[in-house]
């Protein structure tokens, strides 16, 4: 890439604009004085990689602001949230084999909240939704930054599910 520079005969002082080619004679058009266009001065690498550094800390710094604000906003809107810890399997009487889903509700708010029921929703290959059950964790109430572990059979044979999901079921009742 050939970028314009300005350089100056240096007998009558007039200006040239010509292309950045150094170490190319010049002859003056006015006076016909020759004089070799200098390599222009590079910028050292080292300053252009402390630049470079500062702009990418600066871009870690503002993700950063931005993500804590993320989480700050969906803990105000999500103080509780499910999380599924480990799945196993448990076969029972009658030689079924089935899922047993085991996870927490986590409270990551600074309140104390009662915990609401769960649900464990079951898909199949095709994403469809084979099966959608609520049951309610054995504690009742979450301190603050607390969380309450549970332990739930799906009552459906684990033949079938391939993805299995939680969320709370804010819209249950909390008896
Ligand atoms: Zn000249």
């Amino acid at each position: 890439m050939n970028r314009r520079m300005k350089t100056v005969c240096n007998f009558c002082k007039t200006e040239y604009s010509i292309d950045n080619v150094p170490n190319m004679p010049v002859r003056c058009a006015v006076c016909g004085n020759t004089w070799v266009v200098p390599r222009p001065a590079r910028r050292s690498p080292w300053l252009v990689f402390i630049a470079a550094l500062c702009a990418l800390m600066a871009a870690v710094v503002f993700a950063v602001a931005v993500i804590a604000q993320n989480q700050i906003t969906q803990i105000r809107e999500n103080p509780l949230i499910a999380q599924i810890d480990e799945i196993t399997t448990v076969t029972g009487d009658d030689d079924v084999t089935r899922f047993v889903v085991n996870g927490r509700v986590i409270n990551r708010s600074d309140q104390i909240y009662g915990v609401p029921g769960v649900k464990i929703i079951s898909y199949g290959d095709d994403g469809a939704v084979i099966d959608a059950q609520r049951f309610m964790p054995p504690a009742t109430l979450l301190d603050a930054g607390s969380s309450a572990e549970f332990s739930h059979i799906l009552s459906v044979p684990m033949a079938g599910i391939e993805k299995i999901a939680v969320e709370l079921d804010q819209n249950g009742d909390n008896k």
